[in-house]
């Protein structure tokens, strides 16, 4: 028997990052930047106002104020995207909007609020200042957000919808990011049918494939559904073929790797690759496969669909997102206050609870009703897994535990 903590380790420093691509950036979200990004140009390119106002020279306004206002001759109306040529004198003031380059000559802008046309509404050829504005006052300058030349988004980068409008002020419609996994999903079992088969006596569905792929997805990899292998040495073969074909970067099985019974999986996995057969010191999940088939990693996770997910979590993912360039590996975890009493035991548990918050603090209990390692439906009702130190017997109400956040409870993201 291996701990969790021992297989995730031995795992783990079988995966890297893989290679960059270039992809269209709004294909990069949540990826891993692999280049450095430095800015050809200053932006904002030009200086411009911050507020619909008028341009002015800031001396013009010294001592206005309501009781003692100014009035300056309004010698142009500038809209955003269009330029002048003509210049604010002093005495002057051009009208302007938000995001207009400031017109030679000013150096201010005074919002409509202070002026007579805030006032009255409308604007003629005069205009009333009613309050002192200093220089640059409510003036962007060139390059405020980003210097020509900067280091913009270091190579590393998680992106964000953030940084995917920063690429595009930067005229960058394509980017270097690592590129995602293609993971292959093989589930192994003569009870299997497909999900638009007739179930005759004696089958199942499998849902594996679909609960797997989605966990694939959610944590940026690709997909790559290779079917049901029978428990025959031949199919699992072709789909083990079929899979290097597709160039898959891992190899997820479900099924056929608990210790002690006779698998055809397990002997065609030893045939075919190095994988080794662990028992972790973990519930549910108990039974994992390890290994490289022809150089590509192969994870074979249980049966069973509970243990089929938590072993995903826990070891499936962190690969993933290593392949991907990530340095965050670890599941989000929460501090939780049990609201009820569970029992733990000899094994690591990930008991499917539900965490809920109440105030500042984070509370949780097991999801009830029937919650066996093949009832799937209590993943539906669970948004997190308790953590339960191995050896622990008993965790009382009011003692706390670590939570795996599966998803945040209403109201939190
Ligand atoms: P095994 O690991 O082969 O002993 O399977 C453990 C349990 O998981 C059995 O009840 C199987 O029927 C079930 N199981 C195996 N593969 C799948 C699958 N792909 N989808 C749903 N259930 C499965
Ligand atoms: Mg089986």
């Amino acid at each position: 028997m291996i701990s969790v903590d021992e297989a995730r380790e031995r795992i783990l420093e079988r995966f890297q990052p893989l290679e960059p691509r270039k992809v269209p950036i709004l294909e990069v979200l949540d990826r891993v930047l692999a280049e450095d990004i430095y800015s050809h140009i200053d932006i904002p390119p030009f200086a411009n106002s911050a507020m619909d106002g008028y341009a002015l020279c800031s001396g013009d306004t010294v001592g206005a104020s309501s009781k003692s206002p100014v009035t300056l001759k309004v010698v142009a109306d500038l809209a955003a995207g269009h330029t002048t040529h003509l210049k604010v004198e002093p005495g002057t003031a051009i009208r302007i909007m938000t995001g207009a380059p400031l017109p030679e000559g000013a150096e201010a802008v005074v919002r409509f609020e202070e002026t007579s046309e805030g006032l009255r509404g409308g604007w003629g050829p005069t205009v009333e200042v009613y309050k002192e504005v200093s220089p640059r006052e409510n003036v962007r300058p060139a390059g405020e957000d980003i210097r020509r030349g900067e280091l913009v988004l270091a190579k590393g980068t998680v992106l964000r919808p953030q940084e995917l409008g920063v690429l595009a002020s930067l005229g960058r419609p394509e980017v270097e990011v690592i590129r995602r996994p293609r993971v292959a999903i093989l589930a192994t079992g003569d009870e299997l049918v497909a999900i638009d088969e007739e179930i005759g006596p004696g089958q199942i569905r499998n849902s594996n494939e679909y609960s797997t792929a989605a966990q694939v997805i959610r944590y940026g990899g690709v997909p790559v559904r290779l079917g049901i292998a029978r428990d025959r040495a031949e199919e699992l073969k072709a789909k083990i073929e079929e899979g290097l074909a597709a160039e898959v970067d891992l190899f997820l099985t479900s099924a056929g790797v608990s210790v002690g019974e006779y698998d055809v999986v397990k002997e065609v996995l030893a045939s075919e690759g190095e994988i080794d057969f662990w028992q972790v010191n973990m519930k549910p999940g108990k039974p994992l496969a390890f290994g490289h088939i022809q150089g590509v990693p192969l994870i074979g996770l249980p049966g069973n669909p509970v243990s089929a997910m938590v072993s995903f979590e826990q070891f499936a993912r962190p690969a993933i997102l290593t392949m991907l360039g990530k340095r965050a590996l670890e599941k989000p975890e929460v501090e939780v206050v049990m609201d009820e009493d569970i029992t733990g035991g000899a094994r690591r548990g990930f008991v499917r609870g539900v965490v809920t918050k109440r105030g500042d603090v984070y509370h949780a209990k097991p999801i009830g009703g029937p919650g066996g390692s093949g009832i799937l439906t209590s993943m539906v009702r669970a948004n997190a897994l308790l953590i339960v130190p191995e050896g622990t017997t008993l965790v009382r109400a009011g003692e706390r535990l670590r939570a795996q956040m599966l998803d945040w409870p209403e109201g939190v993201k």
